[in-house]
This record gives structure tokens, C-alpha cells and sequence, in this order.
């Protein structure tokens, strides 16, 4: 009888630690990871910040120093790498140099290493880069998943609150994001990896027990060790599942649509949270547990502590829907038009109002 499995890709290192980076050559070696002409990617200040670390102990190799996501940066980056024939890619940054570094390694067919230095979201290690094309618009595109992560967490003490608080946030919007998955599947719409849900899930639980009930210090190291260990697992769960579905449902869709038709609202995770609240009570969850969680880490409870009112919102609801049509949510299961949709805010507002 032969044993049905499926293969997951993985990276082959994890190491979350203090000063790490210093030791990658190290942590290379123990791989048995050998490369003849890396190039790193990153931006000046934070190469200053302690992303020198890692260009040291590779012994000062070509940098290019960029915080631009766009194709077109990549295209001009993709060549150079092709004439100057670089084995590896070992990006250093936030998100926009992050989802830069893995689009180029893959088109260019090599591998990378991705170094976060800020826990905003789970791109860290999800195998989906965001780019943008030359229409100046946002596209997704499907990547290869990073050979290993290192992530030295004295570098992220230093990241901005609101990044750290973004990540929180989408982190726990998993739960969301699971919840509409087993709608979809209950509806028959799409079927349903349980063991990708189960990372995700997990993953998002872990921060909610770290800081439930309590104020959090979010620039300690040890919550970030946490935060940084939930934001890979989701991204590992995303691969598992060929898709964003564990991490995305009908609170991304708000955030996408917030993007759409406001930019530059808030941030992601700090969008989909709360985009997490009103869908939850969309789904006719019980949403009161979620709320001490919210403000032990001030995540925002309304739209309005985003800077939306309640037209707009009313606009966001409407749009969701069609940003990410093909998925199953909530937003399909009721079939908003205005009335419900302004009906659906009101409410929420009654709802949150015993909160804030
Ligand atoms: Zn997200």
C-alpha cells in the first residue's frame, strides 16, 4: 500500500532571537546552505539600525538599497541580478522591501532570505508578494517561500507601535478569516484544508492568550517573539493552503475596499481588525470576548477611530463584496444592498457604543 501524503514547503530555517543576525553565516553553515555571490536588498537606515550585521558577515556584499515596491523597480533589479549572476537574496527590511526581495528571487530563480525588521503583517514569510504595477495599482502575485527567516527581536523593539499593533491585528483577524472558510465550506463553496485552519488558528490564539485581559507592553521583547512566531506561522498556513484563505476572509475584504475607495485610511492589520469586529457581528457571533482583547493592545473598536464615518463605511460594505469576488464570505451569505448595509452599521455602532 503506498502511504498518501502531500509535501509542504517550508523554509528550512527559523531562528527569532536577540542579535541574531550577526550569525548568519553561521546558521547558514549548520544548513549546509553555500553560495558564491549574495546580494542584499535593503534601505540605509536599516542596515544603520543593525541590518549591518548580516552585510558584515557576509563579508560586504553588493547591496541595493531601495524601499520601492513596484514591478518596475523589480524588473530593473531582476537584470542586474541575471548579468551579476547573484546566487541568493537576502532581504532586509519592512514590508515593501520584503515583497520586493521575494518577487525578484523567484522571477529570477534564486533563492531568498528574508529578514523582517518590522511585525506589521503576515507577509513575512507568505508566499504572495505586493506590488506595484505600472498602472499604479496593488497586484498579489503567488512567490516562492523563503529558504529560511531570521528575525533579531532587539531590532523589532525598535519598529513603530502602530506596526506592531498592525501585526496584532492581523494576526487575530484569522479567526475571522476561519470562520467564513467554514461558511463557505458549509455552503458547499469551497472545500476546506483543516490543517492549514489549524496553524492559522493556533497562530492568532497564541496572541490572543499572550495579551488577554491585561495592558501589554508591545515593544517587549518576548511579546514580539510571540507576534513575530504567529505572523510566520500564518504565512507557513497560507502555503499549506495554495492560497491566502486562512488569513484572509470578509474583514480583509473591508480592508481592501477601504483601500479602494479612501487610501491611505489606516494600516492594514489596524483595517482588518476592526473589519473583524463588524463582520463577526455579521456572522451573528459573540464578539464581546474579542473587545478586552482590542483594548489591552488599542486596536480600534469603530470605524471612526480609523477616521471613517458612517456613509463611508456604508460605501465600504457596499464595495467589499467585489474586491476579492471568488471568496466565500459573509458578504456573499447576506447579499448586502444599502438599506441592509446602513441598517448593518447602526447596528454595530448600538452595539460598541457600551464599549468605547
Ligand atoms: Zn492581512
Amino acid at each position: 500500500m503506498s502511504v498518501i501524503l502531500r509535501n509542504i514547503q517550508i523554509p528550512l530555517f527559523i531562528k527569532i532571537e536577540t542579535g541574531c543576525l550577526r550569525n548568519i553565516r553561521k546558521i547558514l553553515d549548520e544548513q549546509h546552505i553555500h553560495f558564491q555571490k549574495p546580494l542584499i536588498i535593503s534601505e540605509k537606515h536599516i542596515l544603520e539600525m543593525g541590518g549591518n550585521d548580516v552585510v558584515h558577515a557576509l563579508n560586504d556584499p553588493a547591496t541595493i538599497l531601495t524601499n520601492e515596491n513596484s514591478l518596475a523597480r523589480a524588473k530593473e533589479i531582476i537584470r542586474e541580478i541575471r548579468e551579476k549572476r547573484n546566487d541568493v537574496l537576502v532581504n532586509i527590511g519592512g514590508g515593501r522591501v520584503l515583497d520586493l526581495g521575494k518577487y525578484i528571487a523567484t522571477k529570477a530563480g534564486v533563492n531568498y532570505i528574508s529578514i523582517p525588521t518590522s511585525p506589521s503583517n503576515d507577509g513575512i514569510s507568505s508566499p504572495v508578494a505586493v506590488l506595484i504595477n505600472e498602472e499604479g495599482l496593488t497586484e498579489s502575485i503567488p512567490v516562492n517561500m523563503p529558504v529560511g527567516i531570521l528575525v533579531d527581536t532587539k531590532m523589532l523593539t525598535s519598529a513603530p507601535i502602530e506596526n506592531i499593533r498592525s501585526g496584532v491585528g492581523d494576526l487575530i483577524s484569522n479567526m475571522s478569516a476561519i470562520a467564513d472558510w467554514r461558511l463557505a465550506y458549509a455552503a458547499g463553496k469551497e472545500s476546506m484544508d483543516d490543517f492549514a485552519a489549524s496553524i492559522a488558528y493556533s497562530a492568532a490564539q497564541l496572541i490572543y492568550e499572550t495579551c488577554r485581559g491585561g495592558k501589554m507592553d508591545l515593544q517587549e521583547e518576548t511579546f514580539l517573539q510571540k507576534l513575530v512566531h504567529g505572523l510566520i506561522l500564518s504565512g507557513i498556513a497560507m502555503n499549506i493552503a495554495g492560497s491566502s484563505r486562512p488569513c484572509s476572509g470578509s474583514e480583509h475584504k473591508i480592508s481592501h475596499a477601504i483601500d479602494l475607495l479612501y487610501p491611505k485610511t489606516s494600516m492594514h492589520g489596524l483595517q482588518v481588525a476592526y473589519g473583524m469586529l463588524l463582520t463577526g457581528m455579521m456572522r451573528g457571533e459573540s464578539i464581546e470576548h474579542l473587545i478586552d482583547f482590542f483594548k489591552s493592545v488599542h486596536l480600534p473598536l469603530t470605524h471612526t477611530a480609523l477616521g471613517l464615518t458612517d456613509e463611508q463605511m456604508v460605501e465600504v460594505l457596499l464595495r467589499a463584496p467585489e474586491t476579492r469576488s471568488e471568496r466565500y464570505t459573509i458578504f456573499e451569505q447576506l447579499n448586502l444592498d444599502r438599506k441592509k448595509a446602513i441598517a448593518c452599521i447602526e447596528q454595530y455602532n448600538i452595539f460598541i457604543s457600551k464599549y468605547v
